[in-house]
């Protein structure tokens, strides 16, 4: 496995690849990989020649109170467990911008509510920064997680509009085994925190499972008043793209999570 950390040399190395007609699958990751992840590199490396996983922590998708300088940045254990899952290049570079970069990439659709209502600004990081990412690695089909499900469709949208020749594919969110999606930012939890996290999953899987369209608003006012009796910051809870999404805050930890819906009852 190799490791690049100039973007020009990737770009170059890219290059190279198509022209000897390599497939390049590519997972973009901000690092501190865990098995929801790792997921998507074994994803990626069932669908093309090459695999590409990018490991950088965008400062445009942070807020300025939000966790970019503690974000965690384990790289030694990063590369190994890429490498085990699959990868061919870890592409790391220290930095996508120049200090007078002037230029960014915006959706105006997907990118409202949700997320985008609690983190403004975020989704103009995702989108340049993956824009970014996409001229340096040049792939044929770049693997994303429903996990972040609304960023999924900022990125497709994106992908439409400005016609990239690259393929998106969506994988199923990974959980642990009492159920919380898994996270980089997991491991900020206590304990006692953690506890409390188990009750984002557990209130949107009850909810989702009795989905029924003709109560939609009264099912999302109960999961709302449920999830406020575990976290003092419930941003959203909505329903959107056939799931129930919902983000909250315990201590100081955003978590975000969506499960799907059944059968429509109604
Ligand atoms: P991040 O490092 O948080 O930017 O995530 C990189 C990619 O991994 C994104 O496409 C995420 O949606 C995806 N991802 C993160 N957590 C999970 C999970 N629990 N299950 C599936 N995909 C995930």
């Amino acid at each position: 496995m190799k490791t690049i950390v100039n973007p020009r040399q990737m770009q170059r190395e890219a290059s190279k690849l198509k022209q000897e007609e390599k497939r390049i699958a590519f997972v973009p990751t901000m690092g501190a990989l865990h098995e929801g992840h790792l997921c998507l590199i074994r994803r990626a490396r069932k669908t093309a020649d090459v695999v590409v996983v990018s490991i950088y922590v965008n400062p445009t998708q942070f807020g300025p109170k939000e966790d970019f300088k503690r974000y965690p940045r384990p790289l030694t254990q990063d590369k190994k467990l890429a490498r085990q899952a699959g990868a061919d290049i870890i592409f790391a570079p220290q930095n996508l911008y120049e200090p007078d970069a002037s230029t960014t990439v915006s959706e105006s659709l997907y990118s409202q509510g949700r997320c985008g209502k609690s983190r403004p600004g975020h989704f103009d990081g995702v989108t340049t920064v993956v824009t970014k990412l996409f001229l340096m690695v040049q792939p044929d089909v770049a693997i994303f997680g429903q996990k972040d499900a609304q960023q999924c469709d900022v990125i497709e949208r994106m992908v439409r509009d400005l016609y990239f020749p690259v393929k998106i594919i969506r994988v199923p969110i990974q959980r642990d085994r009492h159920g919380l999606a898994l996270s980089s930012r997991n491991q900020y939890l206590s304990p006692k925190e953690y506890q409390l996290a188990l009750a984002l999953p557990r209130a949107l899987k009850r909810a989702a499972q009795k989905y029924d369209v003709a109560k939609a608003k009264l099912a999302k006012q109960r999961v709302k008043k449920e999830l406020q009796k575990y976290f003092h910051v419930v941003e959203y809870v909505t329903f959107a793209g056939g799931a129930l999404c919902a983000a909250v805050k315990v201590g100081k930890t955003r978590l975000l999570d969506n499960v799907r819906l059944k059968k429509k009852i109604a």
